[in-house]
């Protein structure tokens, strides 16, 4: 892999999660069937849906991951004081959605200054899965620090064995794909997961495409490995419905980092927030040049 094209990779990992993001916060919480007749194939970037988002407006997916990687560049390394504190600002911001985990854990962090509380069935939602990418561009060349700040950044809100295995999974995907792997490649990491815990099991495809970690990373897996490109990877999931935004986003990671940035659609990037593609592209430079990776001359 060529320094390059380990940045398209990169960038289109990120671009590509907040891309699903903002396409999929349209039609979260409709099923298949209202999608299609309210909307044909969703496939546009139009803001609207539950949170009456502006079309390009990104929700607490590609906000956590902003925040957790301004924590990253900001100690240029792992302090977790700085990640949980980064998470407490952007709850402090007012945030259009917010996880009822994800806020249980901040505000535990808050009043007790612990970053983890006890194991918990209940902590088995996708919000601690959907924000990881930081840890992984950051981490690209030291394994064991992907898997300790991956799990120390996900117990600030989510202590849960399957959530722990999903975004170790999910991880180690991105990974092996800016690392040069292709889509192929990367089916072994899906199966392997499936295999060490069976609800996983992705084929065939239940239809559920809720916030539980499970739902979430069948739906993802599903499409990811049915589609050969990234607008039908991101399309066919947020199209799914239920919690879009956040599968949409995750296709996107998986998606991007498969084919890289420059296969976005150019009409997705134009509508993308501004201030957030500009903080995308900074932070994928900037994580890059933590992660021990060789970089472009011209960044
Ligand atoms: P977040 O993970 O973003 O903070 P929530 O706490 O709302 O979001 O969790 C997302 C969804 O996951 C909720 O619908 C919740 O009921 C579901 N969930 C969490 N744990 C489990 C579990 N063990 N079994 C089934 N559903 C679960
Ligand atoms: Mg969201």
């Amino acid at each position: 892999m060529t320094p390059e094209r380990v940045r398209d990779r990169a960038l289109g990992a990120y671009l590509g999660l907040a891309c699903g993001d903002a396409l999929g916060a349209t039609v979260e919480f409709l099923t298949r069937r209202e999608i299609a007749h309210g909307y044909g194939v969703h496939r546009e970037i139009i803001g609207g849906g539950w949170l009456r988002l502006r079309p390009g407006q990104v929700t607490d997916d590609t906000e956590m991951s902003l925040h957790l990687g301004r924590a990253i560049l900001a100690a240029q390394g792992w302090d977790l004081t700085m990640v949980a504190d980064e998470f407490v600002q952007w709850w402090r911001g007012h945030p259009v959605d917010i996880g009822n985990t994800t806020r249980r854990g901040i505000g535990r962090y808050i009043n007790s200054g612990s970053f983890a509380g006890p194991v918990a069935e209940s902590d088995a939602g996708n919000g601690a899965a959907m924000r990881n990418l930081p840890v992984v561009l950051a981490t690209l060349g030291d394994d064991a620090a992907f898997e300790r700040q991956t799990l120390e950044q996900a117990h600030i809100t989510h202590n849960n064995p399957l959530s722990d295995a999903a975004t170790l999974a999910l991880g180690h995907m991105v990974r092996a794909l800016i690392h040069g792997g292709m889509i192929r490649d990367v089916r072994d990491i899906a199966n392997r997961l499936a295999a060490d815990h069976r609800v996983f099991r992705f084929s065939p495809y239940r239809g559920r495409s809720t916030a539980y970690i499970v739902d979430t990373v069948q739906t993802v897996l599903h499409f990811y490995f049915e589609t050969d490109g990234i607008e039908n990877c991101i399309v066919e999931t947020v199209n799914q419905g239920g919690d879009a935004d956040t599968t949409g986003a995750i296709a996107g990671m998986l998606a991007g980092a498969t084919y890289g940035a420059s296969q976005l659609p150019p009409r997705w990037l134009r509508r993308l927030d501004p201030a957030v593609k500009s903080e995308i592209e900074a932070q994928t430079a900037g994580l890059l040049g933590l992660s021990g990776m060789p970089l472009p001359s011209a960044v």
